[in-house]
């Protein structure tokens, strides 16, 4: 059983990588059609998608994203004692991000929150820790990737709620239910009316929706851990790939994962084959590859 967790772990890893580049030719095919993001998304020149190259937007004073479309996003808040990164990428990003952070800052990373246990969004602790940094992840998140890691392991980890203060930030860091894996959580900072995602909501067009069942995802309870997010007061969205986006638009992603729901809920009733179920994700929901193989047979199991 460990070792079913490990592989499909190690699987999803490049998973999001995977799909994202596979998205980026198509809509380079098509003549990439405009993310359906709005209001902070619109001023955003690398919303959507991303660009090829690492690149640091400025979301407000203080807060910085550094993304390109190659892994998930990177965001930075700066604090008089230090800087608070929320996910650091692959671990071959580390370079290149530590270059961009000191084009901005000169401050250590004082904490590195991992918003899950992927590859692309936490490949880079192990060289953070060697800095001084301190990894925060939820208490899953850290299973799943000591099941395939020793060096990197976040060292703080929190089960439901955790607040860090960090200059004139409050992050409030919840774990709010699955849904892309079993242990995502989100980034509230409630003064500044912003929530960080992670991969529970990636923005690229189409939707790239992976269910990492092998990792605890669930489509079942994903859309109940949106509910609860959109419970939070927030304006500005964070997404775990893509731009800074609204409230609308996550809306949007979660009316996506009911119709998902819905649709594969309808088939089992209808006794349609795996294939024909299958084919639908494909057509409907542009899944394939490591998103067929890791959400296939989870979704069906669990929407009967
Ligand atoms: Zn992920």
């Amino acid at each position: 059983m460990k070792n079913l967790i490990a592989v499909g772990t190690l699987a999803a890893l490049t998973a999001f990588a995977l799909a994202a580049q596979a998205q980026q030719q198509r809509g380079q095919q098509q003549g990439a059609p405009p993310p359906q993001g709005v209001g902070a998304a619109s001023a955003d020149p690398g919303a959507g998608f991303g660009p090829r190259e690492l690149t640091t937007f400025k979301v407000r004073d203080n807060f910085y994203m550094i993304r390109n479309g190659q892994s998930g996003n990177c965001s930075v808040l700066i604090a008089d004692d230090g800087v608070v990164l929320s996910d650091n990428k692959f671990e071959m990003d580390h370079d290149a991000i530590m270059t961009k952070l000191r084009e901005i800052t000169d401050k250590p990373v004082l904490y590195v929150i991992n918003t899950h246990m992927h590859g692309d969004h936490s490949g880079g602790n192990a060289k953070n820790q060697d800095l001084g940094a301190k990894v925060i992840a939820h208490e899953n998140a850290r299973f799943q990737m000591s099941m395939t890691q020793t060096k990197g392991l976040p060292t703080i980890t929190l089960e439901d709620h955790m607040r860090l203060y960090h200059g004139e930030f409050i992050l409030d860091i919840y774990w709010l239910g699955r849904g892309h894996t079993d242990g995502d959580i989100v980034v509230h900072l409630p003064k500044q009316n912003m929530i960080f995602m992670g991969d529970l909501f990636a923005t690229w067009d189409p939707y790239v929706t992976l269910i990492d069942y092998p990792g605890g995802g669930s489509l079942r309870e994903w859309t109940r851990t949106l509910d609860r997010a959109l419970a939070l007061p927030f304006t500005t969205v964070i997404p775990g790939h893509g731009g800074a986006t609204d409230r609308a638009h996550l809306e949007t992603y979660k009316a996506q994962l009911t119709r998902m729901q819905d649709m594969v809920r309808e088939m089992n009733r209808a006794k349609k084959p795996r294939e024909d179920i299958q084919k639908m994700l494909e057509t409907e929901f542009g899944w394939s590859g490591f998103v067929t193989t890791l959400g296939l047979d989870g979704v069906i199991r669990e929407m009967q």
